[in-house]
């Protein structure tokens, strides 16, 4: 699939919102993939956390829109204390996930729990999956 990047898209207002969000600066990685090499949760991926900071950075939003990656990111740190230029990409999930979440379009709800699912799960489950999931 033909991919077009611009100066627009790269300096646009998804860049500029994860960004400021995230408080890191998208241009230190240099793509050596040692975050996705050592990512508990990379097999739940779709797209590793490498391609992730790719695309975010090209503007290509379109791409990270309906991934699994940003929401099965566990915020281990795992990658963050690995990477050899200092990158926080924990932060660059999140806000991804913020930006996702504004658009008032929960990844996942209470209601989306089955009733008996919800008396089972301990409540700092619930509470701390829902403050990750839903807006
Ligand atoms: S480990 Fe750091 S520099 Fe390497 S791809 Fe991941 S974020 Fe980029
Ligand atoms: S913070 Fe997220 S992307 Fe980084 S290693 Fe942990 S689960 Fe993987």
């Amino acid at each position: 699939m033909p991919v077009t990047i611009s100066s627009a898209r790269t300096a646009g207002g998804f860049v500029k919102k994860i960004k400021e969000l995230s408080g890191e600066n998208l241009h230190l990685c240099y793509q050596c993939g040692t975050c996705s090499g050592g990512c508990p949760a990379a097999s739940h991926m779709d797209l590793s956390p490498r391609q992730i900071i790719h695309l975010a950075r090209l503007g290509l939003d379109e791409d990270i829109a309906g991934c699994r990656t940003v929401w099965v990111c566990a915020s281990c740190l795992a990658c963050t204390v690995a990477c050899p230029r200092g990158f926080d990409l924990s932060r660059l999930m999140e806000a991804i996930r913020q930006l996702a979440l504004r658009k008032r379009a929960d990844h996942v709800g209470p209601e989306d729990i089955p009733p008996e699912k919800r008396r089972e799960l301990p409540q700092i489950a619930m509470v701390s999956g829902l403050r990750k999931f839903s807006g």
